[in-house]
């Protein structure tokens, strides 16, 4: 075959080596896997450890064994077609053990009678019978030289023995790779080198060799993590110039507030208003859960900045939120003569127009808007405090395209999306953060309860007497329309089967591909309360206000995040009525259980934030890839905080000697640092 003759190298194609054909190929770039290379970093799930071998008499339920057995019978049982269960019946000279697998149609051919296999897997011991659920295993004659074997997450088509031919190769290569982390840095931290680091991870020597290359992969992952923020930070990071600004005014804002500022609010007004006043930049970042109420922050930031002669920019993730946040401050202002423009992709031209001569020509104080605020068009004549609400929503860079509209402005950004402290020293170690952690008074706390599909009735019945009495209703499904393969509820099939079974309740649909206009509309409709229930994708999840909604049911719960079921429930239990959030799970598998569990137990944002990075990992967290920030694929900046603070204090070091990182010691890390991390068009050195 062509391209086989040819010596493979670590970057050469995966189609290089012998045993890996088109097919293979792949399945392997569904992993992201193109080159050899890239498997170093397809880091294994777990390993099988072959010092922990046991007989088929040793094991014991709960036990995560090796078993090496001769199968003796396999079958396949229970089902439909591809879905149907495999049993494997295998035997050692101790006794004998079922292997059990399911959607196991495609394994049966291999199990041929018997042939010698090795397993490992979590062993059910009941009863006498011995199951083995889902192994990895692997011909057992084919013997290998590790003791300790990489099991790798898989796709279908691909074998652990696939995998393991690929990354064994890569390691015996691994010497190739030029080491590009600053030698500061590897002498400070005592790091192994990276062929040792990447060999060791997936064919560990021995548990001290191991330790060792994940304390070098994880310290390194945090070390770019930390320089690519602290690059795109440099530009606007604390310690910047700002304008010093007269902040005794504040007062004659929040005293026309229809109610007093909890005690929360007021220590962080108090703190944005002294950053305001200060000569330094503001650079604050004010976490709040939901309904914390940080938009009369945000609005009496911008009064004072409006006293001063100066502009304020409000950028939000939606259109949706963007005109709420526009409604809600030209009421907040009424008394006041402070001009209020929109500013959103989807505003007839002709407001656009004078919107935007009136922001150039400083007509108009404070522009709200979604990202067309950042569009070339966009020019102010003197802004000096910019917001960006729901933050985790923007990338770094747009952030800073709109603080490059300024005279060095002050820059506030508010998220309901808590950040575990752990992870925000990592994240956010420029930025001063101020916490909301106190809701309004009167609130009563949200009913949040647990459903399945047998019972999914009940949560129906539960919303449909809300409505009855007065409430409003959101659904929120996980697709738009019904998914060709995936399982689950469609907004567009529950609001037909709603409509049908309810022809008596105003019931709407809503959902990201309708034109603005349409949802503009739904939103107005469903804000005066002409709508009674509303049937949603998550275009909903953001920042919508509506006090007289008292019941959020979720379809398809799997389907979604912890901290995205939390800001979804966050939108009911904002007015006086008592409100619920209905879970429906959609399968009962672990995680689907274990997070409707979670959102039962527990009503604080920070709590379910911590966990949300427990199950899901700190990358998904963020969405790291959508920011074009490094993926954090090892580090965990809550479980290797030690790790996470000594890279941070080196990579501190080295941009305090070395701020652009233009030195020749730091030449290949930069370089790497750019290749690999930073996208033109994100963040930029
Ligand atoms: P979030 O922090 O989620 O953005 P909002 O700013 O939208 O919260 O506030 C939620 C609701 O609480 C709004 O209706 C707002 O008017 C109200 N609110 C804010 N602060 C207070 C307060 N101190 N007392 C009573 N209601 C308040
Ligand atoms: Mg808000």
């Amino acid at each position: 075959m062509a391209g086989k003759t040819e010596a493979p190298g670590l970057f050469s194609p995966v189609t290089s080596l012998k045993g890996v054909g088109p097919k293979k190929a792949e399945c392997f770039s569904r992993l992201g896997i193109e080159r050899i290379a890239d498997v170093l970093e397809l880091y294994p799930r777990e390993y099988e450890d072959l010092r922990s071998k046991k007989t088929i008499s040793q094991l014991r339920d709960g036990d995560k064994a090796v078993v090496t057995a001769r199968i003796f019978m396999a079958t396949l049982g229970k089902g439909f077609g591809k879905k149907r269960t495999l049993h494997v019946y295998a035997e050692d000279d101790t006794g004998r053990m079922e292997v059990l697998f399911f959607n196991g149609t495609y394994f049966l051919k291999q199990f041929s009678q018997g042939s010698l296999f090795r397993f490992f897997g979590k062993v059910k011991a009941e009863n006498g019978r011995v199951v083995m659920m889902h192994p990895s295993y692997s011909k057992a004659d084919a013997s290998s030289e590790e003791e300790i074997l990489p099991v790798y997450p898989l796709t279908r088509g691909l074998m652990q023995k696939d995998v393991r031919t690929v990354s064994r190769f890569a390691v015996k290569c691994a010497g190739q790779l030029p080491e590009t982390l600053p030698a500061e840095a590897i002498k400070s931290a005592r790091l192994c080198g990276i062929d040792y680091a990447y060999s060791n991870i997936h064919y560990p020597e021995g548990d001290d060799a191991f330790r060792a290359a994940r304390y070098r992969l994880v310290y390194e992952e945090l070390f770019y993590l930390d320089a690519a923020l602290a690059m795109s930070r440099s530009r606007g990071g604390s310690g910047r110039k700002g304008n010093a600004m007269d902040v005794s005014g504040a007062g004659a804002f929040t005293d026309t507030l229809p109610y007093k500022l909890t005690g929360a609010q007021q220590r962080t007004l108090d703190e944005v208003l002294k950053d305001l006043s200060s000569p330094n930049a503001m650079n604050r970042l004010v976490q709040g859960d939901v309904g914390s109420g940080k938009t009369v922050i945000a609005a009496a930031a911008m009064f004072t900045a409006a006293q001063n002669g100066f502009q304020s920019a409000f950028m939000a993730p939606t259109d949706i939120l963007a005109r709420q946040h526009f409604e809600t401050l030209k009421k907040l202002y009424k008394p006041f003569d402070i001009k209020v423009g929109l500013l959103t992709a989807n505003i007839p031209a002709a407001e656009r127009k004078a919107v935007l001569k009136g922001l150039s020509d400083g007509s108009v104080d404070i522009a709200v808007g979604t990202h067309a605020l950042i569009s070339e068009g966009t020019t102010f004549r003197s802004l000096g405090l910019v917001i960006t609400d729901e933050q985790h929503r923007f990338g770094v860079n747009q952030r800073e395209l709109l603080s490059s509209k300024g005279i060095n402005p002050d820059v506030l950004v508010m998220t309901a999306t808590p950040i575990p402290r752990t992870l925000a020293v990592v994240l956010y170690a420029d930025l001063d953060i101020s916490v909301i952690d106190e809701l309004p008074p009167g609130r009563i706390p949200i009913e949040t309860r647990r459903y399945d599909r047998s019972t999914r009735k009940n949560a129906y019945k539960l919303l449909l007497s809300e409505v009855a009495s007065g409430r409003q209703a959101y659904i929120v499904a996980p697709f738009i329309e019904d998914p060709e393969v995936m399982d689950g509820y469609s907004a567009e099939t529950l609001y037909a089967d709603f409509v049908s079974d309810h022809p008596d309740i105003r019931a709407e649909l809503l959902h990201g591909r309708m034109s603005q206009q349409e949802k503009d509309g739904i939103m107005e409709r469903f804000y005066s309360g002409s709508i009674q229930v509303l049937i949603s994708t998550v275009v909903i999840e953001v920042g919508i206000d509506v006090p007289n909604a008292s019941v959020m049911l979720i379809e398809n719960s799997e389907r979604f995040g912890l901290a995205q079921l939390h800001q979804l429930r966050g939108r009911v239990g904002r007015g006086k009525y008592q409100s619920y959030c209905l879970i429906v799970t959609g399968d009962d598998s672990e995680t689907a259980v274990e997070r409707a569990e979670i959102m039962c137990s527990t009503g604080d944002g920070f709590v379910i934030a911590e966990k949300d990075l427990e199950i899901r990992g700190p990358g998904e967290f963020f969405g790291f890839r959508q920011h074009g920030l490094p993926q954090l694929r090892l580090a965990d900046p809550i479980k290797h905080r030690q790790v996470a603070a000594q890279a941070l204090s080196d990579v501190k070091k080295m941009m305090a000697e070395d701020p652009t990182l233009s030195s020749a010691k730091n030449a290949a890390f930069a370089e790497n640092l750019r290749n690999k991390y930073m996208q033109s068009d994100r963040l930029t050195l």
